[in-house]
């Protein structure tokens, strides 16, 4: 393996015996350890990370004190980059199942293998039968901008499906509705806010999300230093709670209440502050009314808050100069995450907190996200079997399984997954399994054999992300500063090896339906992509940028000569991938800035405070209120620092110590089911049950019982050697694909009704009618 790139080191003089045949300068340079300068891609706090190494074997991994953003900041996943890319279970070559086996097969044979399946389900049953599942790995990769050529090759109209639908879905919702922009983020302006309100978050965790902020808790630590305050919501005292100014516990699932109650003290006491928003959002009057049930005194039984608590935050949080309210998955994948979602909007509104520094503000990103990205869509095209709405062109992961179940015309029969794992990442996971065994064909993009892929026909595995340049794109529109860095490739990738987005333009040249003309035409033009790089569409992306030259240029009163040679010639003043490579550690392109009027897009270009749909579904929070919890015990899912979803279990390093995959339990609790730390219960919901050792703490409320995500890999077949030690049990086995948001169409991850038994004592499973709630 040959070094592409490194910034060499100097570590003095090096004696060469004089019998010794003078090295040359490349094999003398080959032979010292280097540096190489990267943004660690694992998560979305975008960490800079510097890699010594020397011929070809890394040596350490340490944070870049240099990045501007990461400021020499790492979690403990870093390690990880190293263990992935020398991962003796990570696919290098095509696979194909065969019986219970695998065997490599070539490239070439694996496309074709591809092509017929695909073009013989979709000539028999159209292009329906056809389906695509893209997970949260394909977000940090810069070769996600040809995704769509896939799913322009399949020809696929509304079979698509992401992890969006078990994540972020109800940003993207209340951005589309009160906005008008699917892509706008509000992100915490953590380094200028006085008030951090968390609602369903852990960034000690998960180091932040949709608040890309490299170091998000020192970050948080200087908002104490200066004098902010910063307060959690949220069941578990997590490990962010335990580092804020104060935590509030509340049953899981009723953070709409809450917020709703803060909203609606803000409004009975005076305390609304639009400042800038004054003359930009409508609404005002139909808000305060479907508020104003909502009071703290009517919440604090299903919240669990006590009334004083919800009315001394609401005033305390108006009175702030600047605060921030933030939630994340407790509050968006539950059973009213739609409207949570609104009500942290409604908010920061009510409090001019929105687009205002200190508040929520806007990324500015090197790539024009917002001007390239679609708006958002909503119930277009709603599913076939449960008509459920469908989102930005996605349906929910929760009818997957029933797409692929449930006969008739649309059934999918074939299904190509990207980097995802949905097995053990949406609800029923073992309803799923079943799905995907049925399936006439199935091909993946995935670098391993996990619980997902060992269904597939043919696994087609792209480079390590250490053999390919990396630029983040989607996750730099949720930045905490605006920021661009883009990293060379450390190692040379091995001969008869794919980048992602070569495959993926492969395959959409491939596949693309059509006449044979057009198919040459767009095989010429794939050749051409394919000779360039996928470095030549980022450099353009980011020329015509908000930051490149080549923008100004349309965008003002040039010429057609100019603009056409804009085309061509190297921007030397805005930024490009030229420019990026004279600055390793990143460049930091200042504090987010002001964004509205500008970047609202409504039709009346206001902020909607009422949208329809969102007052359509307060009916069923207020029945929710008269009727209570639907079960004894709440089921919420929880993060590691060392874990990152389903795809990190195969790092020694990462994983050794204490057995993490715990029910975590309340002593009251504990003591009612008569169970010790370390014993054996048994969690069951409508779908199923699972089985796994107590962990007794009192940082969790009573009622509520927390298992983390990602465990289950011992199914049979699954190629993870040291996964399969710790291979723990899915949380999803219990998550119920029918128990979901009415609004968003998301399956609810938090709050789920299950029964907890000690496992001597276990029972069958409780009846379907007695968990529905
Ligand atoms: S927080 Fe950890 S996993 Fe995330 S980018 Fe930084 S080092 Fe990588």
């Amino acid at each position: 393996m040959r070094h592409l790139t490194g910034h060499l080191v100097y570590h003095g003089p090096r004696f060469i015996p004089a019998s010794a045949s003078r090295p040359s300068q490349r094999e003398f340079a080959m032979s010292q350890p280097q540096r190489h300068f990267r943004t660690c891609h694992l998560c979305e706090a975008m960490c800079g990370v510097v890699i010594e190494h020397q011929d070809g074997k890394i040596l350490s991994i340490k944070g870049d004190k240099e990045d501007p953003l990461s400021r020499g900041h790492i979690c403990p996943k870093a390690v990880a980059l190293q263990d992935l890319h020398e991962d003796p279970d990570r696919l290098r070559r095509p696979v194909k199942r065969v019986g219970r086996d695998w065997v490599e097969i070539s490239w070439e044979e694996a496309y074709a293998t591809i092509e017929k399946n695909v073009k013989r389900i979709r000539a028999e049953h159209g292009a329906e039968a056809l389906a695509l599942y893209v997970g949260n790995p394909s977000a940090h990769t810069p070769g996600v901008i040809l995704l769509p050529a896939l799913i322009a090759g399949l020809g696929l109209k509304s079979q698509r499906f992401s992890a969006t639908s078990v994540d972020q879905l109800p940003a993207m919702l209340a951005s589309q509705q009160m906005l008008g922009h699917q892509v706008l983020f509000p992100v915490p302006d953590l380094d200028r806010t006085d008030f951090l309100l968390i609602v369903g978050g852990n960034p000690a965790a998960s180091n932040g999300s949709l608040m890309s902020a490299g170091d998000p808790m020192g970050r948080i630590k200087s908002i104490r230093d200066r004098g902010g305050r910063v307060v959690v919501v949220d069941p578990r005292r997590t490990e962010t709670a335990e580092k804020a100014d104060e935590h509030i516990f509340i049953k899981p699932g009723t953070d709409f209440f809450f917020l709703a109650a803060m909203a609606n003290v803000m409004f009975a006491e005076d305390h609304i502050r639009l400042r800038h928003l004054a003359d930009m959002v409508e609404g005002v009057t139909t808000l305060r009314a479907a508020v104003a049930q909502f009071t703290p005194e009517a919440v604090t039984d299903i919240t669990g808050v006590p009334a004083t608590k919800i009315r001394e935050l609401a005033r305390d949080f108006a009175s702030a100069y600047a605060g921030a309210c933030y939630g994340r998955m407790g509050s968006c994948v539950q059973e009213f995450g739609g409207i949570t979602t609104w009500m942290l909007y409604v908010i920061n509104i009510l409090t001019g907190n929105m687009d205002r520094e200190g508040g929520v503000m806007f990324t500015n990103p090197p790539f024009d996200i917002v001007g390239l990205g679609p708006k958002g869509n909503y119930g277009k095209h709603p599913s076939r079997v449960s008509r459920l709405p469908d989102f930005g062109g996605e349906q929910s992961v929760a009818v997957l399984a029933e797409e692929i179940l449930t006969p008739g015309r649309g059934q999918i029969r074939m299904l190509a997954t990207h980097a995802g794992n949905p097995v053990l990442s949406t609800p029923n996971g073992r309803q799923l399994d079943e799905a995907l065994a049925s399936l006439d064909f199935m091909f993946s993009i995935d670098i391993y054999i996990n619980e997902t892929t060992r269904h597939a026909h043919i696994i087609l595995p792209p480079t390590s992300a250490l053999e390919r340049s990396h630029m983040d794109v989607a996750i730099a529109a949720v930045n905490v500063r605006n920021f661009a860095k883009w990293s060379p490739p450390l190692f040379e990738k091995p001969a008869d090896s794919r980048h992602d987005w070569q495959i993926l333009l492969e395959l959409s040249s491939r596949l693309m339906p059509g006449s044979q003309i057009g198919r040459g035409l767009r095989g010429k033009v794939m050749q051409a992509v394919q000779k360039l790089g996928l470095d030549a569409g980022l450099d353009l992306m980011l020329r015509f940028g908000p930051y490149g030259t080549h923008r100004k240029l349309l965008a003002g009163k040039s010429s057609l000569r100019e603009r056409l040679l804009a085309l061509v010639l190297p921007d030397s003043t805005g930024l490009s991938i030229k420019k990026l490579k004279k600055y390793p550690h990143g460049l930091d392109l200042g504090p987010l800035h002001r964004a509205f009027p500008g970047w609202i897009f409504t039709p009346t270009k206001k902020i909607a405070l009422a949208p329809q749909l969102y007052l359509g579904d307060v009916a069923r929070a207020q029945e929710r209120l008269a009727k209570g919890h639907a079960s004894d015990m709440l089921l919420i899912g929880r993060r590691h620092v060392r874990s990152n979803n389903s795809w990190m279990h195969n790092s020694h390093r990462l994983v050794k110590g204490k057995p993490r995959c715990t029910a975590m339990l309340h002593p009251d609790d504990a003591a009612r089911l008569g169970v010790t730390e370390g014993a054996n219960v048994r969690v069951a919901s409508r779908v199923g049950a699972i089985e796994l050792p107590v962990e007794i703490t009192d940082h969790i409320m009573p009622g509520v019982v927390s298992v983390p995500h990602g465990y289950g890999h011992g199914r049979d077949g699954v190629r993870l050697e040291v996964a399969r030690r710790v291979a723990g049990v899915s949380i999803n086995d219990i998550t119920d694909e029918r128990h979901i948001d009415a609004i968003t169409a998301m399956p609810v991850l938090n709050g789920v009704p299950v029964t907890v038994v000690a496992v001597d004592a276990a029972v069958a499973a409780p009846a379907a009618e007695e968990l529905a709630g």
